[in-house]
C-alpha cells in the first residue's frame, strides 16, 4: 500500500535579518503529517523568529512558505486559520477562570463551538480548576492553559515555543504526555522548541538543531539514540566468529552488525576487561576495541560547538 506523507510546512531558504543581522539564515526544513518536532537551539539560535515567520507574526527577508501544500501571502493568510500556537508567553488573562480565558479567545477567534470549551479544559488536565483565577496557576498550569488556547481551533499543526521552559520534572513530563496525546488521538503534528536537548528527548519523533540561524542538523529519534547510546565498538577480522562468541560465551545477544562488519556492543560496558579476555582466549584479532557514544549533552555540543546551556 502506497501510503503518502504528507507534508504539512515546508520552509526554502527561509531567512529573516534585522539590521543586515541574520536571525534566521537560508532554513530549509519540512514537518510531515503527524510527528513531532523538535526544534532545538541555544538562546537566540533563532527559534522564535522562525516560529513568528511560520504564524505570520512577521515577514521573512528572503524565502518561501509552503503551509499544507500553499504557498504566497494571500494563500498562507487562509492555511493559517489550520495552525495553533503558543509564541513567546501565553496570551492569558490572570482575573479570569481558566474557562473564562478559553471563551474569550474562542469568540475574538470566531470558534461557534461552545463545547470545545470543557472538550480542551479536560483534554490539558484543567477539567477540575473550576473558579481558580489564571493568576494563581502554577506555571505549569499556565503552559497548559496556553496549549488549550492554542488548540480551540482543532489545529492540524500546533507551534509551541519552548512550553517546558522553567517548568519542574513533573511539569514537564504533563506537557511530555499531552504532546503524545494530541499527535496519536489527534494525528497532530508539532513544532516544539526548546535550549534543551535533554528535556524534549522522547517527546519528538525529529529533531531540528538550529544554531547561530541555520540549520545544523536534522536526524530522527532512532538516529539520535544511536549517537548516544553508549557502546563497546569492536573491529575484528572474523566478526561471524566474534557475534557468536559474544553470544555463547558472554550470554549477550545486544550487539548490533554494523554494515562495514564493526560491532557495537552494548552491554559490558563497566566490565571491559571481562570481554577482552574472552575475546583472546577464542583467537579473535582485535584491531579496534574503544568506547563510543556521547551523552546527549556531548552530542548538542558536537554539533553546535562551544559550550552549551543544555
Ligand atoms: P531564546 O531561546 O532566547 O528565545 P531564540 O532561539 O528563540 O532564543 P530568537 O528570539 O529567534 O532566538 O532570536 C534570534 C536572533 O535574532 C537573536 O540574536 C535576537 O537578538 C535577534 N532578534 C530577534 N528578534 C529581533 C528583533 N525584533 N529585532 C532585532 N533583533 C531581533
Amino acid at each position: 500500500m502506497n501510503i503518502l506523507i504528507k507534508n504539512v510546512l515546508k520552509t526554502n531558504k527561509l531567512t529573516k535579518s534585522y539590521n543586515n543581522i541574520y536571525a534566521i539564515n537560508d532554513v530549509s526544513i519540512s514537518l510531515k503529517e503527524g510527528r513531532i518536532y523538535g526544534l532545538i537551539g541555544r538562546n537566540g539560535a533563532g527559534k522564535t523568529t522562525l516560529m513568528r515567520l511560520v504564524a505570520g507574526l512577521s515577514f521573512p527577508t528572503k524565502g518561501d512558505i509552503e503551509l499544507f501544500g500553499y504557498t504566497g501571502r494571500k494563500a498562507l493568510e487562509v492555511e493559517r486559520k489550520r495552525l495553533g500556537c503558543l509564541i513567546e508567553y501565553p496570551s492569558v488573562v490572570g482575573n479570569m477562570t481558566a474557562k473564562e480565558n478559553l471563551k474569550l479567545h474562542r469568540i475574538i477567534r470566531g470558534i461557534p463551538n461552545q463545547e470545545i470549551e470543557d472538550e480542551m479544559l479536560n483534554f490539558v488536565g484543567l477539567g477540575e480548576v473550576g473558579k481558580k483565577k489564571a493568576k494563581d496557576f502554577s506555571l505549569g498550569m499556565k503552559q497548559r492553559l496556553g496549549i488549550a488556547i492554542a488548540l480551540l481551533n482543532n489545529p492540524e499543526l500546533l507551534i509551541l515555543d519552548e512550553p517546558t521552559n522553567g517548568l519542574d520534572p513533573l511539569g514537564v513530563a504533563d506537557i511530555r504526555r499531552l504532546l503524545k496525546k494530541l499527535c496519536e488521538e489527534k494525528n497532530m503534528t508539532i513544532l516544539i522548541s526548546s535550549h534543551n536537548l535533554p528535556e524534549l528527548y522522547q517527546t519528538a519523533t525529529d529533531y531540528i538543531i538550529l544554531d547561530k540561524g541555520e540549520v545544523k542538523k536534522i536526524l530522527t529519534l532512532s538516529e539520535l539514540e544511536e549517537c548516544c547510546n553508549q557502546h563497546i565498538l569492536i573491529s575484528c577480522e572474523q566478526p561471524e566468529l566474534l557475534a557468536s562468541v559474544l553470544e555463547t560465551k558472554l550470554n549477550t545477544t545486544n550487539y548490533k552488525v554494523m554494515p562495514n562488519k564493526d560491532i557495537k556492543l552494548y552491554d559490558y560496558l563497566d566490565s571491559k576487561e571481562t570481554v577482552s579476555k574472552v575475546l583472546i582466549e577464542n583467537n579473535i584479532v582485535v584491531t579496534k576495541f574503544k568506547d563510543e557514544g556521547d551523552t546527549l549533552e556531548d552530542f548538542f555540543i558536537s554539533i553546535v560547538g562551544g559550550a552549551s546551556n543544555v
